[in-house]
């Protein structure tokens, strides 16, 4: 989609640090870390939120489920724990409206969560 950063990421139009890549999923380092470990998971197709569900089929759940675990346990991140968060909307802090879960590691993760 024109005009959406992580849109120009997948499309490597801006660079960025890719951690793990497929044909349907990109995980990328979040460029403002808040944890010693802070990664992007997205979907390659542009979906606005989590509210989109008609584009969030079964198959693309499981490839970006199977992507996050993939990278978590790569990062060491089951020894102490790790978070996954989806901000949604504006209130909630979501700043870029193209789905994507933050996950965070490698620190205590008070809850709940700000
Ligand atoms: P959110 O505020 O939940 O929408 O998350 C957007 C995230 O994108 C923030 O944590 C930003 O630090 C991150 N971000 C913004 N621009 C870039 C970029 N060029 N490369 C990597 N991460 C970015
Ligand atoms: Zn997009």
């Amino acid at each position: 989609m024109e005009d959406c950063l992580f849109c120009k990421i997948i499309n490597k139009e801006i660079k960025s640090d890719i951690v793990f890549e497929n044909d349907s999923v990109l995980i990328f380092k979040d460029i403002s870390p808040q944890a010693p470990v802070h990664l992007l998971a997205v979907p390659k197709e542009h979906i606005d939120s989590i509210l989109e569900v008609e584009k969030l089929d079964s198959g693309l759940l499981k490839e970006l489920i199977d992507a996050v675990s993939r990278i978590a346990l790569e990062n060491e991140l089951d020894k102490d724990g790790f978070r996954i968060v989806i901000n949604t909307g504006i209130g909630a802090g979501q700043s870029v409206n193209h789905l994507h879960f933050h996950i965070l590691g490698k620190r205590k993760l008070s809850w709940p969560p700000g």
